[in-house]
């Protein structure tokens, strides 16, 4: 049954108890339904059964102790400073503000119920200085406060509005009081009572209003849970989506050309690259839409794979597109695959910085059928671009073809085959998760003959000792790439660095060397020129920003120098890193960081020492960076989670999965009755932002 009212469209102002200033202060947080209240989640709960009394408080541990407050005293004389004492029936403890005295000054009443969390020290009193603290209660009155107490997020403006702790516990009962009947299931029964879950609405009072420990660790196992399916139910349906409608072209290989092709090569493919072909072949002829993500480290040899692919396509009569993140790597791809390429394919280069006849001109071949084998940026989808027979679409260095795109393609009437190429290796323990909607291919070896990559990290002082390696490395007629830091926040300032740095080196350090500078404000063609230069081996040092970090390809650059390398995460390290090593002589990587950095990058460096395995060097980044952050990289095209964590809940991670993959198998479309308060509620919360319109 579908409630009668939908909790997410009633405003709070229909709750007596929250006035105009307590309305207004929640709308600027972001609360401004009844719905948002229920979820305002409480950032911890404090057990009084785990308080430790005032008498009992020991020297300099982390302690939580609550009682009343006796009195408030701001002393002036000397260092001026607040003192709220408490009392706890056992003892008395002083509560200590040094900054902002006037501020917590109005926090604080007497005669009301606080808690305070830090470590004490004894004076003559205990005293705990600025400590966390929350109010329990404005008068004496804990009535309906149980044994366990939520702890809510606050703000200074939400306080000033009377909204603490205290505060909001009561609003929140009240709107438990008139609503909680109201509170939809949103799970499918037989889930509910396969894991014997608590109901949605009893989830909300008891994560509100906790009866014990053990009902609270229900209310997350069910929200744990909630929270997944839902996520694993948008995976489901997008894999299901990407198989709509199941037929796609079904490709009659010319194998006869595709050996011709693979025997021109100039090397012989590795393994991992055969396996991944066959993968992909097969999927070609299956008649069903291929949608599949090619996993390979950089260097691993992805390009060839694309470009056999696309012939696949194109010996079975369809046209392939591959697009790239940047025209820098589109112009690459282009180049290298004409390289490559021993048989007469006709082949073209679509990019923004085309004159517009010469973009007419290829738009009209497309069109005609003339063109084959289409390399672009993603622009190529967004443009106008009509395609005789599109069956075929790679996408390079991209986490995520959106499903937007694929959206767009599909309006168009055209259900190609999709290959998602990637060097970033996702950690196995969220590959099955983040991925969950693609195959997956990977290429889990590099081609033999590459010369050892070696990383070291060095402190600034050594500068001009590298400064001596590059110039002997030069004159050994090798290149160096220069790498420094830019990020949006800083862009000026770090765009600044990096030009001063281009001035000084080739002044002062390498006047007699030639010295280029690429950043993502030259303008397109003179990046091209200096791009064309440094491949030809016409320039010696590349200073460069970020604007390299994918797919670049300069087999005779041997060092790479990253200057701030305690600025980089790890996985652009790795990429950065990814830029040499490429041909036959010993490379290698200097990481330049300051004297000082912190414990997190320390470990960032050492890791980057230690490896070059892209698989080792993500559970690495993993695990320094914990699951919230590394999740919540819109990029993957995931939902933000708010309870559960793909590493620590892989149990339930894993029946999520598989209660949701079963479901969309019966019922694709989530028509079936029993499966309706889900729908309602997946339409709300991912339809539209995650284009899943589809379904609705
Ligand atoms: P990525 O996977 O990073 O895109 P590339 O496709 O650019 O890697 O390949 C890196 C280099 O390795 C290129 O110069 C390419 O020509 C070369 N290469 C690819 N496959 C092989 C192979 N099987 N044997 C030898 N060299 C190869
Ligand atoms: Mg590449």
């Amino acid at each position: 049954m579908t409630s009668p009212y939908r909790l997410e469209t009633i405003s709070i102002r229909k709750i007596k108890s929250i006035g105009t200033k307590r309305a207004d202060a929640l709308e600027t947080a972001g609360v401004k339904t009844i719905q948002d209240l229920l979820e305002y989640t409480p950032r911890r709960h404090l057990d009084r059964s785990m308080l430790i009394p005032i008498n009992k408080l020991e020297e300099n541990t982390e302690v939580t102790v609550m009682g009343d407050v006796i009195s408030k005293k701001k002393i002036v004389r000397g260092k001026r400073r607040l003192i709220v004492s408490i009392h706890d029936g056992k003892g008395i403890l002083d509560g200590v503000w040094f900054n902002q005295v006037e501020i917590f000054d109005k926090i604080f009443k007497e005669r009301q119920t606080v808690a305070f969390s830090g470590k004490a020290s004894r004076f003559k009193n205990w005293q705990m200085v600025h400590p966390d603290f929350d109010i329990i209660s404005d008068s004496r009155e804990t009535l309906h406060t149980g044994q366990i107490i939520p702890l809510y997020p606050g703000s200074e403006a939400l306080r000033k509005a009377g909204l603490n702790s205290y505060g909001f516990r009561r609003i929140i009962k009240d709107v438990l009081k008139e609503y909680q009947s109201y509170i939809p299931e949103i799970l499918p029964e037989n889930l509910i009572k396969k894991y014997k879950l608590l109901s949605r609405a009893k989830a909300f009072e008891q994560m509100h209003f906790p009866k014990s420990q053990e009902m609270l660790k229900q209310v997350f196992r069910r929200f744990k849970y909630e929270e997944l399916f839902f996520l694993e139910l948008l995976m489901a349906l997008r894999k299901h989506f990407y198989q709509t409608p199941a037929q796609a072209a079904q490709m009659n290989i010319d194998n006869d050309l595709i050996t011709k092709v693979v025997e021109s090569l100039p090397f012989e493919l590795t393994q991992a690259q055969r396996k991944v072909l066959k993968e992909i072949y097969a999927d070609l002829r299956s008649g069903n839409p291929m949608n599949r993500l090619l996993q390979g480290d950089v260097g691993s040899g992805k390009t060839v794979v694309a470009l056999v692919t696309m012939l696949m396509a194109i010996s079975s009569g369809y046209q392939s597109a591959l697009m790239a993140p940047t025209e820098i790597l589109a112009q690459q791809h282009y180049f290298s695959m004409a390289d490559l390429l021993k048989i007469s394919v006709k082949i073209a280069l679509l990019i923004g910085s085309l004159k517009s006849s010469e973009k007419e001109e290829i738009h009209q071949q497309i069109t005609n059928g003339e063109i084959d084998l289409i390399i672009g940026t993603h622009a190529l989808i967004q443009e106008n671009v009509e395609f005789k027979k599109l069956g075929l679409v790679i996408v390079d260095e991209q986490h995520r073809f959106g499903v937007l795109q694929r959206a767009e393609l599909i309006k168009k009437g055209i259900y190609p085959h999709v290959l998602v190429m990637t060097a970033t290796p996702i950690p196995r323990s969220l590959a099955l998760t983040l991925y969950g909607d693609l195959d997956v291919s990977i290429i889990d070896e590099l081609p033999p003959g590459r010369q050892q990559l070696r990383t070291f990290w060095r402190k600034e002082d050594k500068l001009n000792l590298i400064y001596e390696f590059i110039r002997e490395k030069v004159k050994d007629s090798q290149q160096v790439y220069i790498i420094y830091p830019l990020i949006e926040e800083s862009e000026k300032m770090d765009l600044k660095a990096a030009t001063e740095a281009y001035r000084n080196l080739k002044k002062n350090v390498f006047p007699d060397f030639k010295l280029a500078l690429l950043h993502g404000r030259i303008k397109m063609e003179e990046k091209e020129k200096i791009m064309d230069d440094f491949k030809r081996g016409e320039t010696d040092i590349l200073i460069s920003t970020t604007v390299i970090e994918v797919g670049v390809d300069v087999p005779n650059a041997t060092v790479m120098v990253i200057e701030h390398a305690d600025r980089f995460g790890l996985s652009q390290l790795h990429q950065l890193r990814g830029r040499v090593g490429r041909g036959s002589k010993e490379s290698f990587c200097i990481m330049v960081t300051p004297e000082n950095i912190n414990e997190i990058a320390q470990q960032r460096m050492k890791v980057m020492e230690e490896s070059t395995n892209g698989f080792f060097i993500a559970d690495e980044d993993l695990r320094l960076r914990g699951s919230g952050e590394f999740f919540g990289i819109r990029q993957h095209g995931m939902p933000d989670l708010k309870y559960a964590d793909l590493i620590y809940d892989k149990n339930i991670v894993q029946t999520a999965r598989k209660d949701a993959f079963d479901l969309v198998k019966k019922d694709p479309y989530l028509k079936f009755t029993q499966h309706q308060t889900a729908k309602e509620y997946f339409k709300q919360k991912f339809v539209e932002k995650f284009h899943m319109k589809h379904i609705a």
